[in-house]
């Protein structure tokens, strides 16, 4: 079974980033250069730079209707200066809501790890870029890190809401963007271990439940808290926070929650939000 804790271990042995580390493994699975990998992360990177941007305009709506609009209203009020939570956490929140919007709406986006939880990634990482003026190299080399995250939550545990939740899905996607924050921020591959171990914490037991099956609500806001609680647990481990649990075993422990969820509560529409009476209405509208 795969560690996360192996990809730390490498990384401080080798003093790279776990970025570094991951392209490393894969150029010498895949038999590619580093240099071609970095080129195809940077077209996923082009990709998320384009969803930003297209979901931020407001024009899109999604299937049902429910969905779009919202990041353009996000960034408007930040563009008028009335910001409650600041520059980077609103950009952060807008761009979330921009990704998931164009995604709800059939719009090309990078699934990361999935199409329904695409916006938390772009969202913290184009954001941290801007805060810490990082390279376009340093950005791709934090994808990898969030990537070699993903790969580990996905061996050790899933990344399907069907099979584990919204935590499975929302969830690893906001401990794979505190990971790779904590790294383009400057911290060590242990703060960015730990950063994740944080959001996932947070993230346990957060059930899926799509209103009429469809990824729209609540999914596309929670794109936009997920991307506010990587941020909050990158800025805790930036500040040497330490998570008590292991981010392995945290992962662990996501499984056996996923395990222990009803099926109601996996992707089915049969319980949570998805059976509330405006949820069933909105079923019955829609089909
Ligand atoms: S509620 Fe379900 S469908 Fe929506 S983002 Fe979460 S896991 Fe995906």
């Amino acid at each position: 079974m795969l560690a996360y804790e192996d990809l730390v271990h490498q990384a401080e042995k080798k003093n790279l980033k776990i970025g570094q580390v991951v392209i490393l493994d894969q150029s010498e699975q895949l038999e590619q250069t580093e240099a071609e990998l970095r080129r195809r992360m940077a077209e996923n990177l082009q990709v998320m730079r384009d969803s930003v941007k297209i979901g931020l305009t407001g024009e899109r709506k999604s299937l049902s209707g429910m969905v779009g609009g919202d990041a353009a209203k996000v960034e408007a009020r930040r563009a008028r200066g009335e910001s409650l939570v600041g520059d980077p956490v609103n950009k952060a929140i807008a761009r979330a809501l921009a990704v998931s919007e164009v995604n709800a709406s059939m719009g090309k986006i990078v699934a990361a790890p999935t199409a329904g939880s695409s916006g938390v990634l772009p969202a913290v990482l184009l954001t941290v870029e801007e805060v810490y003026q990082a390279t376009e190299d340093d950005v791709i080399t934090a994808l990898f890190t969030a990537a070699g995250l993903g790969v580990v939550i996905a061996d050790r545990a899933n990344v399907s809401g069907a099979e584990g939740g919204c935590q499975a899905e929302i969830g690893s996607a906001t401990a794979m963007a505190a990971a790779a924050a904590v790294e383009l921020a400057g911290g060590t591959p242990r703060a960015g271990a730990h950063a994740a171990a944080i959001a996932l914490k947070s993230m346990l037991g957060l059930v899926c439940d799509p209103v009429a099956g469809l990824v729209e609500v609540p999914c596309v806001k929670r794109n936009a808290t997920g991307a506010t609680l990587a941020l909050a647990a990158a800025e805790m481990a930036l500040a040497g926070v330490k998570s008590a649990i292991p981010l392995d075993e945290v992962i662990d422990t996501m499984e056996a929650v996923g395990r222990q969820m009803p099926c109601a509560l996996r992707e089915t529409a049969q319980g949570g939000l998805a059976i509330t009476p405006t949820g069933r209405k909105v079923h019955a509208d829609f089909l």
